[in-house]
């Protein structure tokens, strides 16, 4: 590749990411300038406490942060914050700040992260204040100062972000609810069946979970009073949280040459289709996965650090394909769930050991003729386990009798 000497890599988005790309990088013997981007003022921290220990006042903004001050500085990177990224110029490879400046690369690697989806408009053409998201630090120092004694709270969405909320408020001792859309809770991670039992879970934890419903409009004019649903139920909220999902943080670089389709889509080493010299790790990246035969996008924190570590060995000079066995976990009313591969709505599902509707199970998931998912609450050991046949693509349901047996 063309380059200036020594090379330049522009790392935009300063989560994750884009923190462990900027380590690689120097791991992997990058010499030259590192820039890395980001919107936020913060320093790059770990968004999984956000909505866990950090919500309940455990951990502290210091013991969030991703690098000491001190290792950052070891690495000599550029570090520009509070400043978004608003355009990409791939032919004159640089990057258009908000700002007005621009830095010009030879890598880029975009690290932009996800945003949060919002509710459609009547609904949140509502209350001024009261109302929540929670992606970033700041989200959570909001949404944590409302959790005051006696708050009702309705979380809006029962996907991961909504039922660690919930169970944040629960450890709080506060009256929490859950509206979910579907009919399971976390239905895009645990599918139907086990996400059906989690709301049973939820609920005997205290959780008040109404599955099959929809927010139509959020009442309160300065604060929220109540949220109406679509059955006409209304439930009393002084704070609403609203977790429906988040979408590819990709808005800046709509029609720059990119191929954005839920993410920026790139090829199996993550390189951007369509443009050189840029990848995309994170949140933000579409890839395309040998091992599905398909592309993914995911949210997970373990595939950010993997997929900046693979990103910084290619630009480092050893091409490296990412294939991982997707992971994800969530910490919930004092116990953890873990998911490894996946779990799609038509898979069958076979409990192996404890009850999902519980404190402790242990799960797999097939179809099309091949072991596809594992998941585990409070049974980390066996997840692990049972991990190996799954990266091995263990055929289904020949495997669930080998299991049993
Ligand atoms: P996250 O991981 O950010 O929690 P998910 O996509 O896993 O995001 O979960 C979001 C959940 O919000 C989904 O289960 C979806 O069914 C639900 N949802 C989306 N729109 C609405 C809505 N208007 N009312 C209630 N639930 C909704």
């Amino acid at each position: 590749m063309p380059r200036e000497s020594p090379a330049r890599a522009v790392i935009v988005g300063a989560s994750l990411a884009g923190a462990r790309t900027a380590q690689g990088l120097r791991r992997g013997g990058w010499a030259g300038p590192i820039t890395m981007i980001g919107a936020e003022p913060h320093p790059p921290y770990d968004r999984p406490p956000l909505s866990k220990g950090f919500l309940l006042g455990r951990v502290d903004q210091a013991g969030i942060a991703l690098l000491s001050a001190e290792r950052f500085a070891g690495l000599g990177v550029d570090l520009r914050l509070g400043r978004a990224a608003v355009g990409l110029d791939p032919a004159a490879r640089h990057v258009a700040l908000a700002d007005g400046t621009r830095v010009g690369y030879d890598a880029l690697v975009v690290a932009t992260g996800s945003v949060p989806r919002a509710l459609p408009d009547p609904a949140m053409d509502g209350p001024s204040t009261g109302v929540h998201v929670l992606r970033t630090l700041d989200d959570a120092l909001a949404l944590r100062a409302s959790l005051t004694a006696g708050a009702r709270v309705v979380v809006v969405g029962g996907g991961f972000i909504g039922a660690e909320i919930a169970s944040a408020c629960r450890a709080l001792d506060l009256d929490v609810a859950i509206v979910e859309a579907d009919k399971a809770l976390m239905g895009r991670g645990l599918g139907g069946r086990l996400g059906t039992a989690a709301a049973v879970r939820h609920a005997a934890h205290g959780v008040r979970v109404l599955l099959g419903r929809r927010v139509v409009r959020l009442h309160g004019r300065a604060r929220p009073t109540a949220v109406e649903l679509d059955d006409g139920t209304e439930l009393p909220a002084d704070v609403v949280v609203v977790g429906v999902g988040s979408r590819p943080a990709t808005d800046w670089l709509e029609g720059c040459g990119l191929t954005l389709d839920d993410g920026v889509v790139c090829d199996e080493t993550l390189a951007a289709v369509g443009v050189e010299d840029v990848y995309a790790v994170g949140d933000v990246a579409r890839w395309r996965a040998r091992r599905y035969g398909t592309t993914l996008r995911t949210e997970h924190w373990t595939a950010a650090g993997e997929q900046a570590a693979a990103v910084a060995a290619t630009l480092c000079g050893t091409p490296t394909e990412y294939d991982p066995v997707p992971y994800v976990w969530s910490d919930q009313f004092g116990a953890r769930l873990q998911i490894f591969g996946r779990v799609r709505p038509a898979d069958e599902v076979v409990v192996l050991d404890g009850d999902p509707e519980g404190d402790r199970f242990v799960a797999v998931a097939g179809g099309d003729g091949r072991m596809q998912g594992v998941v585990a609450l409070n049974a980390a050991k066996e997840a692990v386990r049972l991990r190996r046949s799954l990266s091995e693509g263990a055929s289904w349901p020949s495997v669930v009798d080998d299991l049993r047996g």
